[in-house]
């Protein structure tokens, strides 16, 4: 009897394990893969907002005659609030998010500050960074520094995208000559660059940052840069959101031009950013859209944006698809998804 129960004990047990792993699965099923090409690579939470409304359904005016807001976002009553991180508890929170929605996402940041997250989440981080060194305008990282970045390991960095790079916030045009050397490096390396066009926040220019020029995101200001380099493969960061016009311009006139919707898909009223979405897939460049958050401060934002894009009734299945996973995947040459 007793030598019986000894020998049960354990099977029972691995019975038992494994209905429960079998029940485990059949509740929550690894979601289909999601590439997030448009991450930042904070640590701590970003300073600044709180807790803030995603999707806000207006921007007020503010009086020169007034101390305005350092960050020009209105604080109306909403629901979710985008809460941020614990102090210290960012990347972990956000890796874990990652991992429960089966996300890979381009990490762009300095070259310290991405490595943090390369060792939290070494297979889920794709590195990028850029040449701006430091937040002073006009500061950049010398062209062999970069070239050793973007030199595969273990010889080099291993960086696999250019960006953030955030000429507009410096007033100037993407084709300006001052930073051609950067982007014949890139065409030269064969890595893709991503350009910040177009979105700037509430009063980004009178609030927070004076150089910053609405008319710099203006996406045919590519179209000189493209004509230099004409291998260079362009993500138009946010998708020169609002210049829809100009945007489908080039997209027509460039075929290898891709746009992100990141920051875009939150930062903006919710029938606006589904109209511009929208905009793009019906005139033809459901295949050039690609997912992005612009997480730089709160972890849930991540499953919020995906539910954008899941929830939108104006795209198919396999659209939704394309712009979630396949159609960054072809633009950073990755391997299709197995479950597409
Ligand atoms: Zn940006």
């Amino acid at each position: 009897m007793s030598s019986l129960r000894q020998t049960a004990t354990p099977y029972l047990l691995f019975f038992t394990l494994s209905a429960a792993g079998l029940l485990a699965q059949n509740t929550t099923p690894t979601p289909p893969p999601v590439l997030d090409v448009h991450v930042h690579a904070m640590d701590e939470s970003f300073p600044g907002m709180s807790a803030t409304c995603p999707n806000q359904s207006k921007f007020l005016a503010s009086d020169p005659a007034t101390k305005e807001s350092s960050n020009g976002w209105s604080t109306e009553e909403c629901t979710p609030k985008l809460t941020p991180a614990a102090k210290g508890e960012y990347i972990k929170d956000v890796v874990a998010e990652m991992e429960r929605l089966n996300v890979t996402a381009v990490v762009f940041g300095d070259p310290a500050s991405v490595q943090k997250w390369r060792d939290a989440a070494p297979n889920r981080v794709i590195p990028g960074t850029s040449f701006d060194n430091g937040m002073a305008p006009g500061a950049r990282v010398p062209l062999d520094e970069l070239r050793k970045d973007f030199t595969p390991a273990p010889n080099g960095g291993g960086f696999k995208v250019m960006g953030e790079i955030g000429l507009q916030y410096e007033g100037l045009s993407p084709s300006d000559p001052s930073v051609d050397q950067y982007f014949a490096l890139a065409e030269e390396l064969d890595i893709p660059v991503a350009i910040h066009m177009g979105t700037g926040g509430s009063g980004r220019a009178n609030i927070a940052m004076p150089k910053f020029r609405g008319s710099m995101g203006n996406p045919l200001l590519l179209e000189e840069l493209l004509a230099r380099h004409p291998k260079l493969r362009v993500q138009v960061m946010h998708a020169g959101y609002p210049m829809i016009d100009n945007m489908l311009t080039l997209l027509q006139a460039n075929s290898h031009v891709y746009v992100d919707v990141a920051g875009l898909i939150w930062s903006y009223p919710l029938k606006e950013v589904n109209r511009y979405i929208q905009r793009l897939v019906e005139a033809g460049f459901e295949d050039r859209v690609m997912f992005g958050t612009d997480q730089f401060q709160w972890p849930k934002l991540m499953s919020y944006s995906i539910s954008l894009i899941q929830n939108a009734d104006y795209l198919t299945p396999d659209q939704k698809r394309d712009i979630l996973y396949n159609n960054a995947a072809r633009f950073l040459r990755l391997p299709p998804s197995p479950t597409n």
